[in-house]
């Protein structure tokens, strides 16, 4: 076991969250759910999406983007040379809304817990969140309008890159064309956060180094200080 109590490794830690997700009845969305999606595709990705939650076909396949918004997904993707499987997918809550409806906030914070979980298995590089509701746990209060297509950092340090969800594209076409040009500057965004987080790793080793050389440098002057009382 790791230090939070998750299996060691990314894949092993995923596969437990998502058992336990499995027989989650945290929360109402459990009662009318056919199957839960915990979320799929590659362990050891750099780049986590986090949508909504699931629609008709996820609840019933228990896969995220499965749907015609999937595809969408898929075809964004292909566009910048990307697989799934070059990604991890999940979603907000893990449960169907009824109706396709938003997930209420209590939901979202319920479910809460599983996304940090896996936040911290993946420790991806990048956080794409797709839509508001993602949007809101990554940099509350940002309108999508305002931030969607370049990197921020959320309160906590993350870098997250805020698209439209593909579902919304399905209904109005002018946000195919914005998803299109914003998955563009996904790859140059995962470029800048790995850099910027391996400089942040350079920055905090130097600075444990200082401190080590601080603590020795001490350590000699107390030597010598107690060398002269004798
Ligand atoms: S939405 Fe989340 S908290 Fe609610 S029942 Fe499903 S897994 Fe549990």
């Amino acid at each position: 076991m790791g230090p939070a109590g998750e299996p060691v490794g990314s894949a092993a830690a995923l596969a437990a969250i998502a058992d336990e997700i499995r027989g989650c009845t945290r929360c109402p969305l459990a009662a009318r759910r056919t199957r839960t999606v915990p979320g799929e595709g590659n362990p050891l990705s750099d780049v986590l999406l986090v949508g909504e939650g699931p629609g008709q076909r996820e609840d019933a396949t228990g896969r995220p983007f499965v749907g015609p918004a999937g595809r969408l997904l898929d075809e964004l993707l292909h566009s910048i040379g990307w697989e799934r499987d070059d990604v991890y997918v999940t979603n907000v809550v893990k449960c169907r809304p009824p109706g396709n409806r938003d997930p209420e906030p209590g939901e979202i914070a319920t479910c809460a817990s599983y996304l940090e979980r896996q936040e911290r298995a993946l420790e991806p590089a990048v956080v794409v969140s797709l839509g508001r509701h993602s949007l809101q746990r990554y940099l509350p209060g940002a309108r999508i309008g305002a931030v969607h297509g370049r990197l921020r950092r959320s309160y906590i340090g993350q870098h997250v890159f805020p698209m439209y969800h593909p579902a919304a594209a399905l209904h109005q076409a002018s946000l195919r064309e914005t998803l299109f040009r914003d998955i563009r500057g996904l790859p140059a965004a995962l470029l800048a956060a790995r850099e910027a987080l391996a400089s942040e790793v350079e920055r905090s080793v130097a600075s444990e180094e200082a401190v080590a050389r601080a603590d020795e440098h001490d350590r000699s002057a107390d030597d010598i200080e107690q060398m002269t009382l004798f």
